[in-house]
């Protein structure tokens, strides 16, 4: 293994998914874009907390070998024949759905239900988790999975693809029941956490209730402009349910979703309110279709799924006016395991980020 920047000019680092509950930073060839590829400059890949879902997924991930990272965004470093668009050093952020935006959910905006790049229980295929990702010097994309992020630094810009764009579609899905007069709870203050509460400041006139067990989590969010912090335990239910007249909250986004912020989605939702499930804690929930159901009348809940061009339009649009923030800790390319270690013992405020 080689640290610093490799001396052989074909040759790049990059960190690898080897084995279950394994990477390495590897040497490997730069790779050589296509006619309508761009070769992408990494300025910073994000760590998202799916990554670690992965590493420890065991023998059944199917994609040993891959490049992890699907938070990447940098500068055109070359273009092949057929690009159009984008001039060499654009900052660019890559799209965390490499959607095919020809079948018909593409057409019809919903690219993260793409029929092509995914199946209908398979997501869609997604950058550093199948196709080599973003944690490497360099890496290549197709020219249709960017967007250009004009002067924003595409270090602080990459947890943009992913952190940003799967509250914002989260959120959008949503927005029905997000009035002036609406409360709405956010548990999970990480990556996506607070970037979905800056979302909702930026967007919405909610009152926004922040849940997490970590208690510096609820003082970044309270300095984000949560209008109340609740720790997240067995009272959190009942706090909730007093600060709503015992009506509930109106939606919920629960970017955790182990079981007991699983019961508490349930346990808070009001009558036609909403629950956005994103978290992949593993929690479970029954549903019984009978009059004494476990949830209020009319409640919708869906199983949010990243997000789509549209959404990643608006997050860059945000960051760009500085109504979204990322908060950052930035780690250079060699040092991922601490970076991992330190996402994994809940160290990290805001988005940890790989800089090559
Ligand atoms: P993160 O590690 O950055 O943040 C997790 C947050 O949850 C931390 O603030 C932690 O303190 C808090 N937390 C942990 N246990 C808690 C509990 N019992 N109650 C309340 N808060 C608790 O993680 P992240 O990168 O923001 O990802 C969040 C989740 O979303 C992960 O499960 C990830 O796999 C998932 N995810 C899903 C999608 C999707 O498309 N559905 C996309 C990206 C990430
Ligand atoms: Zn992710
Ligand atoms: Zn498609």
């Amino acid at each position: 293994m080689q640290s610093g920047t490799t001396k052989d000019r074909s040759k790049m680092r990059a960190v690898k998914l080897v084995a279950p509950h394994r990477m390495e930073i590897q040497d490997v060839p730069i790779p050589e874009p296509q006619a309508d590829e761009v070769l992408v400059k990494i300025a910073g890949a994000g760590l998202c907390h799916s990554d670690l879902h992965v590493l420890h997924m065991g023998d059944e991930w199917p994609f040993f070998g891959g490049t992890v990272g699907h938070e990447g965004a940098g500068w055109v470093e070359r273009m092949g024949a057929s690009v159009e668009g984008f001039a060499i050093g654009d900052a660019v952020l890559v799209s965390v759905i490499y959607s095919c935006g020809q079948c018909r959910p593409c057409r019809e905006g919903r690219d993260n239900a793409c029929a092509v790049a995914g199946s209908r229980m398979q997501f869609p295929t997604t950058p550093g988790l199948g196709p080599d990702g973003a944690m490497a010097e360099y890496m290549v994309v197709k020219a249709a999975n960017l967007d250009k992020l004009g002067d924003l630094d595409p270090v602080s810009a990459a947890p943009l693809a992913d952190a940003g764009v799967t509250p914002m579609h989260a959120i959008n899905s949503a927005r029905h029941r997000l009035t002036a007069t609406s409360t709405v709870v956010v548990t999970g203050l990480g990556g996506l956490g607070h970037l979905g509460l800056q979302i909702l400041k930026a967007t919405t006139g909610v009152r926004i209730i922040a849940v997490d067990s970590d208690q510096s989590k609820l003082d970044m969010a309270a300095r984000l402009g949560a209008d109340m912090t609740i720790l997240s335990d067995r009272q959190a239910a009942t706090k909730i349910l007093a600060a709503t007249d015992e009506y509930g909250a109106d939606v919920v986004f629960d970017f955790v979703g182990v079981q007991p912020t699983v019961d508490l989605a349930l346990a808070v939702v009001a009558p036609e309110g909403c629950i956005r499930f994103v978290g992949l804690g593993g929690g479970q929930f029954t549903y019984t279709a009978d009059s004494n159901g476990p949830i209020p009348w009319g409640v919708s809940i869906q199983r949010s799924y990243g997000g789509v061009r549209a959404d990643q339009l608006e997050v860059i649009s945000l960051a760009q006016r500085n109504l979204l923030h990322v908060e950052t800790v930035t780690y250079p390319l060699d040092d991922f395991q601490r970076a991992f270690d330190d996402l994994e013992a809940g160290r990290v405020a805001g988005r940890a980020i790989l800089v090559p």
